[in-house]
């Protein structure tokens, strides 16, 4: 059986098969179960690879390849069978490929590459490329609020279809949220379930519960800080979306500074007049409630869909952003965006002993140097 075989309808008998139920299956048969070919013959048999480069990985390049039989583009992945959950990043992975906003699992191939026992992920091709990418490209039409709130309805979606079965996924960045075509038209899904885990507390995970069905209250709170933290990621895409620069910013470059550290955990940022002034207030409300210090204050996934701004994107106002001109006029914001992320998650996944401390304002040190680079512009000599 492959996953070419199932249409983008997903199969509603699937949809209710628990992830606790199921991952006690073998590997064949956990993803026979969802519709998901699994084979050990070599890759190749089944796809012709291309030298078309669809990014980069940790194990490498993903590349495009071709179904032999159908002619469809997909995409292969190379997840190390050695590296740490690997079983389990492709089991969450496939499992999650239920939700129409995540990148599908075809086919999964258990393999030899280079040497190395592997799995070969087949996803469904997502030429649209990474969210803030095609933010960044685009230069005719401004995106709006409207937009915006549009593309945080599909990632919460996402986050949400995770959340109800008890799943974090712990990694919510921009590059892990592709487009599946290049026209406007397409679909935003998430990727990338290497962070991911099942949050069941030991106990639920008994034939006669369904965690699927758990209150938030029976989760502890280590539990409900694991996904809590995909609530906070979202809150800073979200900020990002809509002024083109992130609402924390590190003193210097790669690693996460003390001072950063401190920031984040103060819920330190502004929302500075230029860019937020004619935002709506809906807008940076739903912000100020995602990137609550206080995990018990924090709201969840649903929430966050019921909110006006997202349950009702076409009243959203269609204000013209900013968020393009930023990313275009300094692009090595948007990389610092990365970095930021990349390391405030390492620090979350870590480290859940967040304090409950007052939200005071500072001033963003990114966008003071923004305003000095500016001045100095202005200041030199024509
Ligand atoms: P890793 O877990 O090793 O970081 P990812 O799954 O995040 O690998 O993939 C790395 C990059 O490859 C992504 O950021 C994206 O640019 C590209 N990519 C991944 N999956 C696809 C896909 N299905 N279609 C197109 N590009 C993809």
């Amino acid at each position: 059986m492959s996953g070419w075989g199932i249409d983008n309808q997903r199969n509603s008998a699937q949809q209710n098969l628990q992830f606790t139920h199921l991952y006690q299956k073998e590997l064949p048969a956990f993803l026979n179960a969802l519709g998901i070919g699994f084979s050990k013959n070599t890759v190749t048999e089944d796809y012709q690879l291309t030298r078309e480069k669809l990014g980069t990985g940790i194990n490498g390049s993903v590349v495009k390849v071709i179904h032999r039989q159908s002619g469809a583009e997909g995409a292969l992945k190379i997840i190390n069978k050695e590296s740490r959950n690997s079983e389990l990043e492709v089991k969450l992975h496939a499992y999650a490929s239920q939700c129409e906003n995540v990148v599908r699992i075809l086919d999964v191939y258990e393999n030899i590459y280079r040497q190395r026992p592997c799995y070969l992920l087949i996803m469904e091709c997502m030429p649209g490329g990474e969210l803030f990418d095609r933010i960044q490209n685009t230069t005719q039409t401004k995106i709006t609020e409207r937009d915006a709130a549009d593309i945080m309805r599909q990632i919460g979606n996402a986050v949400m279809f995770l959340h109800r079965r008890n799943i974090a996924h712990r990694d919510l960045k921009p590059e892990n949220l592709l487009y599946s075509e290049r026209n406007f038209q397409s679909i935003l899904k998430l990727t990338d379930f290497g962070f991911a885990k099942e949050v069941t507390q030991k106990g639920l995970e008994t034939p006669c519960f369904t965690p699927y069905y758990a209150a938030p209250e029976v989760l502890n709170e280590k539990q409900r800080y694991d996904m809590s933290c995909d609530v906070w990621s979202m809150g800073v895409i979200m900020y990002v979306l809509l002024c083109g620069y992130p609402p924390f910013y590190s003193d210097h470059g790669f690693s996460i500074s003390p001072g950063m550290k401190k920031r984040i955990k103060q819920g330190e940022y502004t929302f500075p007049d230029k860019e937020w002034k004619n935002i709506s207030l809906t807008a940076k409300d739903l912000i100020k409630r995602m990137l609550t210090v206080d995990v018990n204050k924090r709201i969840d996934i649903y929430e966050f869909m019921n909110s006006p701004w997202v349950a009702n994107v076409r009243e959203v106002p269609s204000t013209p952003l900013f968020t393009s001109a930023n990313m275009m006029e300094d692009p090595d914001c948007y990389k610092e965006t990365q970095r930021e992320m990349e390391s405030a998650l390492q620090t979350m996944r870590v480290d859940n002993k967040v304090k409950i401390r007052d939200v005071k304002h500072s001033k963003n040190r990114l966008i003071e140097r923004r305003k000095q680079k500016k001045l100095e512009a202005g200041a030199a000599p024509q």
